[in-house]
């Protein structure tokens, strides 16, 4: 605390897996004076760098950026990139934290990173992203590679963004290699990549629903965000048969009583990806909809709430509505979009509960089958990823329960998600030695 006290949501994702971890590494010899915590939450390595570019009335721009490179014990650096005006260094280190044990769950040898910058997309040209992506990899070339450290997407990073990042890195490296994931199809994409984390939050629900004889068909889902992961969420809840009612974006939230079925899906998905637009938009085709501006989804009744928008946007007023109105599963398919106060309550209630960590590590698994394929060279059919994709999220459910059973048959999937990531890093880390 004393070393980060200015990095509150670096803070925030430490203590919640410090709570849990804390009393497992007290029963335990093997850990216990090792001080292998203390070792997990200082990172290997930050990079931050000027990046210079120039925009489309002749103007230099100057923004920051970063490579947080956290812990390497069981692979490669990974996890994605992140442009938004609020990236900071609390922000990165707390989704490189993150990363380190998701990227362990997914049973793949990855670990764990997050870089990102301050340039807010929103508004520019694609010449402008363009020069954007280019100049950041000017210099963030030089500290990645498909053995030391691979990035993908994240917030404000889809395929435009990976595929201008990849052509500046193979120019100034002359390597054609797997660098990046989420990487178009004709050059070295995986098939279901841009759908694995949405796709995969939906398969850990439905994993968690089973465990109490029910599933997604015929429910009400109440989804947040409009991007990369909500759509695909959206999606395959639509696909399982339950009914999604609304998404959102920063400006607010769309309500769609009816439900939004496959058809209203594409034309957000054209809206968000190609035109670029605002969720409100969605009411011009949609007149029956309602957008409810400045807020946030939580109030609408459901019985499944799949978070997929960003940080601390599920506080705990907003769970003790969504337990009074009946949730009784929650999948995140955002990194740490609730806050550890809403957490609390979800497990008061012994509600199905599931931490980004295990609920979307189906998007960094992807790219990890991903960079597999790269590295042999080949490309495995859709179905063949989609079933990869459904073993993992089964693997890390199953990983959740082995460590997370509470003595009266409740899943405490925090817990258990967060020792099953630990175990397996910090048994490569003490093997490794003091490093
Ligand atoms: P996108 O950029 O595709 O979409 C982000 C969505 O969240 C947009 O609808 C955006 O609205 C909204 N949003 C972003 N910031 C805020 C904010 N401060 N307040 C309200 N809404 C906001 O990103 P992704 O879908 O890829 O990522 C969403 C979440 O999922 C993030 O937490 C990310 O870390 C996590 N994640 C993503 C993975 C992936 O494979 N893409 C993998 C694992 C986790 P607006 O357009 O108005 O900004």
């Amino acid at each position: 605390k004393q070393r980060n006290g200015h990095e509150p949501e670096f803070l925030q994702a430490v203590e919640e897996v410090a709570e849990t971890v804390i009393p497992y590494i007290v029963k335990n010899d093997i850990y216990y004076g090792k001080n292998i915590l203390l070792r997990m939450v200082e990172p290997e390595r930050v990079v931050m760098f000027r990046v210079c570019w120039v925009d489309d009335q002749g103007e230099i721009q100057v923004n920051r950026g970063y490579r947080v490179q956290m812990n390497s014990a069981i692979g490669p650096y990974k996890g994605g990139l992140r442009f938004h005006p609020t990236v900071n260094l609390s922000i990165l280190k707390f989704l490189a934290f993150e990363q380190v044990f998701k990227n362990s769950l997914t049973t793949l040898p990855m670990g764990g990173g997050k870089g990102g910058s301050d340039f807010d997309p929103k508004g520019k040209s694609d010449n402008e992203i363009m020069r954007f992506c280019h100049a950041f990899m000017g210099e963030l070339f030089r500290h990645i590679g498909h053995n030391t450290d691979v990035p993908a997407g994240d917030i404000g990073v889809g395929a435009r963004e990976i595929g201008f990042l990849f052509g500046m890195y193979k120019k100034i490296s002359n390597n054609f290699t797997g660098v990046l994931t989420g990487k178009g199809l004709s050059w070295g994409g995986s098939l279901i990549r841009p759908e694995a984390t949405g796709y995969g939050t939906v398969y850990f629900a439905e994993k968690m629903l089973e465990t109490r004889g029910d599933g997604i068909k015929g429910k009400n889902v109440v989804i947040s965000g409009s991007g990369n992961v909500a759509q695909y969420a959206a999606e395959k809840v639509i696909q399982l048969g339950g009914k999604v009612l609304t998404l959102s974006d920063s400006s607010g939230f769309i309500y769609d009583k009816d439900g939004i079925d496959a058809e209203k899906l594409a034309f957000v998905m054209t809206l968000k990806n190609e035109k670029r637009g605002r969720i409100s938009e969605y009411l011009n085709k949609y007149p029956n909809a309602e957008f409810i501006k400045g807020q946030t989804p939580w109030k609408i009744p459901c019985e499944i709430a799949l978070p997929c928008a960003t940080q601390n946007e599920l506080h705990e007023d907003d769970a003790k509505t969504l337990l009074n109105n009946g949730c009784i599963c929650v999948s995140e398919g955002a990194n740490m979009p609730s806050t550890n106060q809403a957490i609390q309550a979800f497990h008061k209630a012994k509600i199905l509960f599931a931490p980004g960590k295990a609920s979307n590590a189906g998007g960094v698994a992807t790219s990890g089958l991903e960079m597999t394929q790269n590295s042999l060279r080949f490309k495995w059919s859709r179905e063949e990823v989609d079933n990869k994709l459904k073993d993992i999220m089964s693997d890390i459910h199953k990983s959740c329960l082995e460590y997370g059973k509470d003595d009266d048959g409740y899943i405490d999937y925090v817990r258990g998600a967060n020792i099953a990531g630990f175990v397996k890093v910090a048994d490569a880390m003490l093997a490794q030695g003091i490093i």
